[in-house]
């Protein structure tokens, strides 16, 4: 089955009598004991059992576990970690993961925060108890991309996990697993959801394995799990996921060429661009560069704020991945301690009319 075939398919289990087309949303949160029940809606339910099955399937892992956010399913890995471990990380590693480790496992885990992109420094990082290796690819602002097979030999020779937040590329554009990873992570929440009324995360595993059997025991006692109501609309967003991933990129392409060639701006960063230093890599582990993009615009905050605030179609707020395209100053969101440079403007490029986003562009710019 090609993806676009099990998107639609994959997650649709129909046993009701009646034969619905789509399958029924399942709101019971105790089950009928007898030797296939699923007992109690926290450890299962018929809705999140499908959204898993269909996650399991587009990134060509043996299981997948949903849980209620991006961030509950990245901690469930840490969770899962022996106290004592430790992981390397990122140094521009998602916001709210950075966090929730410096804060949630504090004397818990050790954790060692690198570029990615230098393997030199990523092979200099492994330490004795270094358990689990963890990228982001693309990354969050500047769209960095890691080398998962380079990282992955890395964490093979010395036993450790590798984990890869898939949430900028989708399995549409780049299945981690095929590449060395041992476990992939979303944040349902954007592109899965796909239209900013949806908050949701997951995990996918290569093997059922002992540690697997930890990151489910997090889920399943550690309770944060999604609703079946959340679960159905997920699977219902996911159907449309490979043709809104085609309409994102194409835009988020186009919307980059014009920036990159418009007096105003300072600098692009875009992994589709032949000038970003990871194109070579993403050209060979992705098969489509993304919808999000960043550009500085010349001059400082001000000049940023003030090209957000003259655009009519982007509408200034976080997050990616909606039909809708977004755009933020992306120092304003991430605080006074930020890397990320003051005139730097990120967009989750949308499913508008490609006209119509190029010219708010040029008229914002002008
Ligand atoms: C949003 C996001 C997360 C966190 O997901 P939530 O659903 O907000 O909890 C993690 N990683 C990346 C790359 C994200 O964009």
């Amino acid at each position: 089955m090609k993806l676009e075939t099990f998107a639609i398919h994959g997650g649709n289990i129909v046993s009701d009598s009646e034969k619905p087309v789509v399958q029924p949303i399942t709101l019971s949160t105790t089950f009928v004991h007898q030797p296939e029940s699923m007992i109690y809606a926290r450890a299962n339910n018929p809705n999140r059992h499908a959204l898993e099955k269909l996650l399991a399937g587009l990134e060509k892992g043996a299981d997948a576990a949903a849980f209620s956010s991006g961030n509950a399913a990245g901690v469930a890995v840490f969770q899962a970690l022996e106290s004592g471990s430790h992981l390397i990380a990122p140094e521009d590693m998602y916001h709210g993961l950075k966090n929730a480790i410096l804060s949630m496992f504090k004397g818990v885990l050790e954790v060692t925060f690198v570029d990615m992109a230098d393997l030199e420094k990523v092979a200099a990082a492994f330490q004795s108890n270094t358990k689990l290796v963890w990228v982001e690819t693309p990354s969050n602002p500047l769209l960095k991309i890691t080398d998962i097979s380079a990282i992955s030999r890395l964490a093979k020779e010395k036993g450790a996990i590798l984990a890869c937040d898939n949430t900028f590329a989708t399995p549409v554009f780049q299945n981690p697993i095929d590449f060395g990873a041992d476990i992939v992570m979303h944040s349902s929440t954007k592109y899965f959801g796909g239209h900013s009324d949806i908050l949701g995360g997951a995990l996918i595993t290569k093997e059922t394995d002992e540690f697997w059997e930890r990151v489910k025991n997090v889920q399943i006692s550690g309770g944060a799990v999604p609703s079946p109501m959340d679960c159905y609309y997920l699977c219902r967003s996911i159907k449309t996921l490979p043709y809104r991933m085609k309409g994102h990129t194409e835009h988020a392409m186009a919307l980059a060429n014009f920036l990159s060639t418009h007096n105003a701006v300072e600098k692009v960063y875009y992994p589709g661009l032949k000038s970003h230093p990871g194109h070579p890599v993403a050209a060979n582990q992705m098969t489509g560069f993304g919808g999000i993009l960043s550009f500085q615009v010349k001059g400082d905050a001000d000049d940023a704020d003030r090209v957000i605030s003259k655009l009519n179609y982007f509408t200034n707020a976080t997050s990616i991945g909606g039909v809708e395209s977004l755009i933020e100053r992306r120092a304003a969101s991430e605080g006074p301690n930020t890397l990320t440079p003051q005139n730097l403007i990120r967009v989750s490029v949308g499913l508008e009319h490609l006209y119509d986003l190029l010219e708010d562009m040029e008229n914002a710019l002008k």
